[in-house]
C-alpha cells in the first residue's frame, strides 16, 4: 500500500475513535506509514524524539494503543519485553528471527487466500485480516550460529 494511503488510514482511523488529530499524532502516523520495520513503542518515541521534542511518551503509547484497537496496525508479541507493531495492513507473512529480533514482511507467493475459503468453507469464520508469522532464525544468524558452531568444535578437539 502506498505510503501517503497508510497515512491517510491511520488519520482516519483516530478520526473514527474521536481523537483530535494534533501535529504530534500526524507525526507519529506519518513515521508508521513510512517505516517498512516492525518498530516497539519505544522505538517509535526515539525515532521521533529529536525531530519533535514536544512529542511525550505517553501520545506515543496511546496513539499506538488506539490504532491497534481500532485494527489500523497489529501487535506482534515476541515475549514479554518485546512488542513490536505491524504497519502493513496487507495479508502479508512476517519472518520474525528468534535470535536477532528482526522482523521481514514477505510478500512471495501465500495461500492466505486459499487458507481463508478453505476456512470459511469449514467453520464459517470469514477472515478480514491476515497476519502469518512464521518464528525462526534469519539467514545471518544460521550464518553465525554456524561458525559458532564450528569454532566450539575446535576448540574441543
Ligand atoms: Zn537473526
Ligand atoms: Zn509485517
Amino acid at each position: 500500500m502506498h505510503t501517503q494511503n497508510k497515512y491517510e488510514r491511520f488519520l482516519q482511523a483516530l478520526r473514527q475513535a474521536g481523537l483530535r488529530v494534533t501535529p504530534q499524532r500526524k507525526a507519529i502516523c506519518r513515521y508508521l506509514a513510512e517505516t517498512d520495520q516492525h518498530p516497539s513503542a519505544y522505538q517509535v518515541y526515539a525515532r521521533l524524539e529529536s525531530s519533535h521534542p514536544e512529542i511525550s511518551r505517553a501520545t506515543v503509547y496511546n496513539t499506538l494503543n488506539t490504532l491497534q484497537q481500532l485494527g489500523a496496525i497489529v501487535e506482534l508479541s515476541l515475549g514479554s519485553d518485546h512488542t513490536h507493531y505491524d504497519t502493513n495492513p496487507e495479508p502479508h507473512v512476517n519472518l520474525i528471527c528468534l535470535r536477532c529480533h528482526k522482523i521481514i514482511d514477505y510478500h512471495g507467493q501465500l495461500g492466505i487466500e486459499l487458507l481463508s475459503a478453505q476456512v470459511l468453507a469449514e467453520t464459517g469464520f470469514q477472515t478480514a485480516a491476515a497476519k502469518i508469522d512464521l518464528l525462526g532464525f534469519c539467514a545471518e544468524c544460521r550464518e553465525q550460529r554456524r561458525a559458532e558452531i564450528q569454532m566450539q568444535a575446535q576448540q574441543q578437539k
